[in-house]
């Protein structure tokens, strides 16, 4: 959960973890320092820092590339 405050109407936003997760990944794709969303409230454009946004996330483990452990004896 992220939680911020407009800077223009100081309405409070919530992030939920995967939303922030979403945010990440598109600001990612796109390059981007900052994601940008609007205010629910007074519409204007909010820009956070990607950085905030990815100390919010759990970290994820690894993806482990294991070699097939999994015997399948049919
Ligand atoms: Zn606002």
């Amino acid at each position: 959960m992220y939680s911020t405050k407009c800077p223009h109407c100081h309405q409070l936003i919530n992030l939920k973890t995967e939303e922030v997760r979403e945010a990440v990944k598109q600001t990612e794709a796109a390059r981007q320092k900052h994601y940008e969303m609007h205010c629910p409230k007074c519409r204007k454009p909010i820009k956070i820092q990607l950085q905030q946004l990815k100390r919010k996330l759990p970290i994820e483990p690894a993806p482990e590339t294991s070699t097939s452990e999994e015997s399948s004896t049919s």
